[in-house]
């Protein structure tokens, strides 16, 4: 029962979509001495900009790896060795990590799609499923750990937030065997996914896994793919909404904003409770008619669209916008969702 609890749930967390920056940071371009000595590069960017390389999966080696909880787990070879050694050096410190997901492929992704859809609909799909094609994990260097703490198996991920501590230990030792932390507290407007501890990235390279990861900066940094920006959060003070719910919320507009191709974000300011109103909440409920919200947020934010014309964009070149609003909702017991954006 729980190892099917566990694979349904891990299966499900790993297919979906998950929920500021600081200095600017000088841009290293790609190292490509990295490049695969089994004829992958190592330093791949696959987000939900950059697709998976058409040859990837013919010159993948995989190493296949049974958990603690009895699933199979697909690993890239040397990702895996590199793996066990950083497992090692943990279990010394008495830490005890293993392997939830790794490597998926893009027929894999592709069928849950098509399965998720026929039981839930297009907008669930859409809102929660990672588009085939666009995922890490297809590169089988993205690994999702959990923890065993006491003897006990901790793979939720709300149950593995309650564990900084022992992050914070496990991040410290990734460079040492050539992983890297890849979804950053704070950069969700870069890598379009919320802060997640536990997925790591193998780049086959310790110097390169230091430099990232003692700068702080993500691998669309390292790699020049955006540039790192300051990123200016006012939560304001409200009545109705407490920190941690406005957080929330800007997190899940920087993850919507990763998505606005070449486009620098400068600033999110929450546009106070006045916002909050049931004229409002009614239209944010006709938008969308599957879900019933009973709460609604207004940010506005200042950006900067991109530089150059690559014929493809809809924004005017090179161009501050200002107060840009952003509106999200949210039900009863669920998350915020992105209903709208624009002006
Ligand atoms: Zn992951």
């Amino acid at each position: 029962m729980k190892r099917t609890v566990f694979a349904v749930i891990a299966l499900f967390a790993a297919l979906c979509l998950a929920a500021g920056c600081t200095a600017k940071t000088p841009l290293k371009p790609a190292d490509t001495t990295a490049a695969g000595n089994d004829g992958i590069d190592y330093l791949v960017l696959v987000n939900k900009l950059n697709p998976l390389p058409g040859d990837w999966e013919q010159k993948l080696e995989t190493t296949h790896m049974t958990n603690s909880l009895g699933d199979d787990v697909e690993v890239e070879s040397k990702a895996y060795n590199a793996y066990l050694q950083l497992k090692s050096a943990l279990a010394e410190e008495g830490i005890y990590v293993d392997l939830d997901n790794a490597r998926r492929s893009v027929a894999e992704q592709e069928d849950l799609a098509k399965r998720f859809t026929e039981k839930y609909g297009e907008a669930y799909v859409a809102k929660y499923v990672a588009v085939p094609g666009y995922s890490e994990h297809h590169t089988g260097l993205a690994l999702d750990l959990y923890l065993n703490i006491d003897g006990e198996d901790v793979y939720h991920n709300e149950d593995m937030e309650q564990y900084p501590e022992i992050w914070a230990k496990i991040h410290a030792k990734l460079a040492d065997y050539g992983f890297i932390l890849r979804y950053l507290e704070g950069k969700e407007h870069i890598t379009g996914y919320s802060y997640e501890p536990w997925h790591i990235r193998y780049v086959d390279s310790v110097d390169i896994a230091k430099e990232i990861m003692s700068e702080g900066i993500t691998l669309e940094g390292y790699l020049g793919a955006v540039t790192e920006t300051d990123v200016t959060v006012d939560l304001g003070s409200s009545e109705i909404y407490s920190e941690e719910d406005l957080a929330d919320a800007v997190s899940q507009i920087k993850c919507k904003f990763a998505s606005f191709k070449g486009c620098e974000l400068h600033s999110l300011k929450y546009a106070g409770d006045e916002c909050v109103t049931d004229e409002n909440l009614k239209w944010v409920n006709e938008k969308d008619e599957e879900t019933t919200y009973t709460q609604v947020v207004e940010f506005v934010s200042d950006f900067h669209s991109p530089v150059e014309d690559d014929g493809q964009n809809a924004w005017n070149i090179d161009e501050e916008y200002t107060d840009w609003q952003w509106w999200l909702a949210r039900s009863e017991d669920g998350g915020w969702d992105v209903v709208d954006w624009g002006y």
